[in-house]
């Protein structure tokens, strides 16, 4: 008797992990069959199941949320669409006629991005030189939201001060808001023995490959994200769509672009570190196309120098705002 007590907690333990493992297979299922209510179900098991193993349920807890709007957003539509329909004065036709010049800049008025600018508070990020990425990427992302907004984009930040925001506002943000895009900026930083390494690269989320991807990643998750271990990177990674992973690499494509073209048509000879994959935490939870931005490298003292200044942060900033457009421009 003695000995399966001692057991037991081993054999829950092994039962809700295979509890979990179908759970998983059955919300796999229910995507591919784009059956809305058994999605809804798998995720409401996976919560449950989640909170028992102690995991973070807060990934199904999102996508729940999402769902849960998204079907929502179709009930009105739908009843929307029935209301126009038995309207007998306006003709069906109009309800497919091409859209004109006035509703394109309607739609682009209405698009929604979310800027999340890295770290904060009690969180400096990387630091070298006597500069704090926290400091500079607020400063660019500030920037940032003025010429997006003078474009007539609507734009939010997660945070406009030095305070130090847990991972999960700071998606939960782009969710609440109903953001068409995210982008979390950051300053990238190298060893003591590299400290001539510089340039821009920028990342989309997917489950990293090379063993530099998984380095790079590794320092923005680690601040953020302290329970981030391989098995829980994994089931995240797992769930990630293929239009998701395919649109936020467009989007990294043109983000890059922008900031090369825009920095180097001052003259500054910015290096291009190219687009790369990797694990970033802070993308996984939203559904939406999303970048991570690294600007450049805090301990290289030539690149902190421009980093700091505020014509370069500018021109970082104009040419983000050139790669979102151009992103649009190609994805409507
Ligand atoms: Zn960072």
């Amino acid at each position: 008797m003695k000995f399966i007590l001692l057991f037991l907690p081993l054999f829950i333990l092994a039962s809700s992990l295979q509890e979990y493992r179908v759970q998983k297979t059955s919300y796999a299922r229910a995507l591919l069959d784009n059956d809305k209510k058994d999605q809804a179900d798998a995720l409401k098991s996976l919560i449950q199941t989640s909170k028992e193993l102690k995991f973070n349920p807060s990934y199904y807890e999102n996508k729940l949320k999402f769902l849960e709007r998204k079907t929502l957003l179709t009930k009105k539509q739908e009843t929307n669409i029935q209301k126009f329909t038995r309207n007998p004065i306006v003709s069906p036709k109009s309800i497919s006629k091409p859209i004109d010049i006035k509703e394109t800049k309607a739609v682009k008025k209405s698009k929604i991005i979310v800027i999340d600018p890295g770290h904060g508070g009690k969180d400096p990020g990387a630091v070298a030189n006597n500069k704090q990425e926290k400091n500079i990427v607020l400063l660019v992302s500030k920037k940032l939201k003025l010429i997006l907004q003078s474009r007539g984009y609507t734009v939010f930040l997660t945070r406009d001060k030095d305070v130090y925001i847990d991972l999960k506002k700071r998606t939960s943000l782009a969710l609440d808001k109903n953001a068409d895009l995210f982008l979390s900026l950051h300053i990238n930083s190298h060893s003591k023995s590299d400290s001539s390494i510089n340039g821009v690269e920028t990342f989309f989320l997917s489950p990293a490959r090379s063993k530099r991807a998984k380095e790079v990643a590794k320092k923005e998750n680690s601040s953020a994200l302290k329970y981030a271990d391989e098995f829980s990177t994994q089931s995240f990674l797992n769930f990630l769509s293929q239009e998701k992973i395919v649109m936020s690499n467009k989007l990294a494509i043109d983000v890059q672009k922008g900031i090369l073209n825009s920095t180097r048509s001052l003259k500054y000879n910015t290096k291009d570190r190219g687009v790369k994959e990797a694990p970033f935490w802070v993308l996984a939870g939203i559904d939406v196309p999303s970048v991570l931005i690294e600007l450049g490298y805090i301990t290289d003292i030539r690149e902190v120098t421009k980093l700091t200044n505020k014509d370069y942060q500018l021109l970082l900033a104009t040419g983000i705002a050139n790669g979102i457009e151009s992103f649009f421009a190609k994805n409507k």
